[in-house]
């Protein structure tokens, strides 16, 4: 088979399996698979498939098509122009995060010291001290596999990070001017409506926020006053339809409260400045 119709052969797998982007992913498995670059695959796709080349991509046709996270198969993600490992033990890194990000950094100056509760892959905090000079961090997570992963994230891009297994503050010490979080938020029962890609695959523990999803927003909004120095300021992002409850529960600690889109023009993120 040449390498256009083990291409074809894969695309019509995946769509047949229900998978959204099953263009790309059929491209980008075959690309991680032989692996072959965009340009030599124009110029190569008349040759004959290699019988390692068949199995490789096979296998990981089969797993794409049981619903498996593209991520979760090459292992990585781009995010805030960073490529971040990433493992099932992790929530993948997605797009509206980086509004996340992007608004914190607006805040952030050299010599600042920041907080990320719920870490994951370390995708948030990771970004944050690359991109804002002289600053340094903390993440934890109640995860030690997920922390493994933030962790070499850290060592690969070269940026240097503090990691703490903890219950939210439970071990966390010192104080912080930015604290930022982007904690489980869906409630419960609507995880089992979610795509298979998130229901079935990505950690549970990263994505459920108890009945009415704000578990973690009750304690973070609750807890972090204690945390945060003069000025300090907590970033969270949320769930598209929380922005009225979760700035209601920053309204009693918290001052010059903000809700900010994301480029889909729905709510993804709230902020405000600790009351002094
Ligand atoms: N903070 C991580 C991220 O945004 C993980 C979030 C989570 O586990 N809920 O990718």
């Amino acid at each position: 088979m040449t390498l256009a119709l083990l291409l074809k052969a894969g695309e019509d797998r995946l769509r047949s399996a229900g998978v959204g982007e099953w263009r790309t992913d059929a491209w980008m498995l075959l690309e991680y698979a032989l692996p072959v670059t965009r340009k030599d695959y124009l110029l190569e796709r008349g040759r004959q498939a290699a019988s390692e080349e068949y199995t490789r991509y096979e296998a990981l046709l089969e797993k794409r098509s049981r619903r498996v996270p593209l991520q979760y198969l090459t292992g990585c993600q781009e995010f805030m122009g960073l490529s971040f490992d990433v493992s099932p033990d992790v929530l993948i890194p997605r797009q509206d995060t980086e509004i996340l990000v992007e608004e914190c950094l607006k805040f952030m100056r050299s010599g600042m010291r920041v907080l990320d509760l719920c870490t994951g892959s370390g995708c948030i905090l990771l970004s944050i001290l690359k991109l804002a000079q002289g600053t340094e961090g903390v993440g934890t997570d109640l995860s030690e596999r997920a922390l493994a992963v933030a962790r070499r994230n850290g060592e690969r891009l070269g940026i240097h990070a503090e990691w703490l297994l903890s219950d939210l503050f439970e071990v966390v010490g010192g104080s912080f001017d930015r604290i930022v979080s982007n904690p489980p938020y869906i409630p419960t029962e609507v995880i089992r409506t979610l795509e298979p890609e998130v229901q079935k695959h990505e950690p549970r523990m990263a994505l459920d926020g108890g009945a009415d999803g704000l578990t973690f927003y009750r304690k973070i909004t609750e807890q972090s006053p204690r945390y945060l120095r003069n000025g300090g300021m907590l970033f969270l992002e949320i769930g598209s339809e929380q922005a009225g409850e979760v700035s209601a529960l920053m309204e009693t600690h918290f001052t010059n409260i903000r809700i900010v889109k994301d480029l889909a023009g729905l709510d993804r993120v709230v902020y405000g400045t600790v009351r002094a």
